[in-house]
């Protein structure tokens, strides 16, 4: 075992702190990263507050990591010492149902390992990316291309492949006409994924406050969706919604606003259930789903294409010691468009 410094939160109600959690010795094809950046995604906010469920603690979250390999098991193939690398919410999976075999491991039916928070093989419970170093079996670690800069590539490993991987499996293209709800760390990604693929792009955020910032980032259009009159002007207008809110949103409301036979996709997972009344769905052969992340060579596949539209997250990076003020401010809606935490700060 190898100790490293880590900033985890005791309970659900305390702010995290620093401390020391345990990094398993290197098996054969395991890499050691040094983790240079780690992003903070609101899931991590969710997690350790226990939104989604009752959670062990202390708790490392973390689960947007970028940085270089250390050290490589004896029989790695896949990275090498040096390497620009990458780890996002997925650690482990079977490797063998029909879910993992398709490439998505996310959906293991054997239970994949997630980052943090998560029952992993050795029966530890895993510890995520707000810490100096990870272990990670090598087929799980993804390449960041040369041309992507570190600290802003590490929150496309959960926000750029949770955003990519709807966008493409609902068949986003130039004839798409797409709306995201909610300019934060997805948000930001959503629209400048979709408008690579091509699709006329719409922002619904709460206000027009970052207006600027989303036609900048590839916007066609920005409604604010405080104004009741956004919903009328936009009845029918969408072939797909990509719902990015942490927090409840009026499912009816939105729902109004898909064209026939369009699809509401959320990926935003607030704590509570929403209600749907499913004549918004029978009335225009709408469709209301769900998205997980994405799988590993989807996340590689992300990574190359984002590197070649030269997209990246929009960051403000900072020291470890100010995650918990960070954490309020993403629960303000105030983060323009993530935070990202310098690895070199853990230690101080
Ligand atoms: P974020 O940076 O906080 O962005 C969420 C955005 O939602 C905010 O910036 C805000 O945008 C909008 N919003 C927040 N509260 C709202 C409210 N009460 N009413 C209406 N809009 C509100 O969070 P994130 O990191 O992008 O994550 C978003 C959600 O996705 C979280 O629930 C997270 O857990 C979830 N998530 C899911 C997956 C997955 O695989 N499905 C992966 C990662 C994250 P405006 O200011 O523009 O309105
Ligand atoms: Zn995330």
């Amino acid at each position: 075992m190898t100790r490293v410094t880590a900033y985890a939160a005791p309970s659900e109600a305390a702010p995290l702190e620093k401390t020391t959690i345990e990094r398993r010795e290197l098996g054969p094809h395991d890499v050691r990263i040094d983790i240079a950046f780690a992003g903070i995604c609101h899931s991590d906010i969710h997690t350790v507050r226990g939104d989604w469920g009752p959670q062990s603690y202390p708790l490392a979250p973390g689960h947007e990591i970028a940085g270089t390999v250390a050290e490589v098991g004896s029989e790695v193939t896949k990275h090498a010492v040096g390497d620009r690398v990458g780890v996002g919410c997925l650690v482990n999976s079977c490797g063998e149902c029909r879910n993992c075999l398709r490439g998505d491991e996310q959906f293991c039916s054997n239970g994949a390992v997630f980052t943090y928070g998560s029952p992993d093989r050795d029966g530890t419970v895993t510890q995520g990316g707000y810490s100096e170093q990870v272990v990670v079996t090598e087929s799980f670690v993804v390449r960041i291309p040369d041309a992507l800069p570190l600290d802003a590539a590490a929150p496309l490993l959960c926000a750029g492949i949770t955003t990519y991987s709807p966008l493409r499996h609902w068949n986003v293209g130039p004839d798409s006409r797409v709306a995201v709800v909610g300019l934060g760390g997805l948000g930001h990604m959503g629209v400048q994924i979709a408008h690579a693929l091509g699709a006329e792009v719409t922002v619904l955020s709460q206000t027009l406050s970052k207006k600027d910032d989303g036609l900048r980032l590839g916007a066609d259009n920005y409604y604010a969706t405080s104004d009741r009159e956004t919903f009328r002007t936009l009845r029918s207008s969408f072939d797909v919604i990509l719902n990015t809110v942490s927090a409840p949103v009026d499912l009816r409301a939105y729902l109004s606003l898909l064209d026939v036979g369009g699809s509401m996709v959320c990926v935003g997972a607030p704590a509570e259930p929403l209600p749907v009344n499913v004549s918004s769905l029978i009335g225009g052969r709408r469709s209301l789903a769900g998205s997980n992340i994405g799988g590993i060579a989807e996340t590689q596949e992300m990574l190359d294409f984002c590197a070649e539209h030269g997209i990246a997250a929009e960051i403000e990076v900072i020291p470890a010691s100010q995650i918990n003020e960070a954490y309020e401010r993403v629960l303000a809606s105030d983060v323009r468009y993530r935070f990202v935490i310098d690895g070199s700060t853990f230690a101080d």
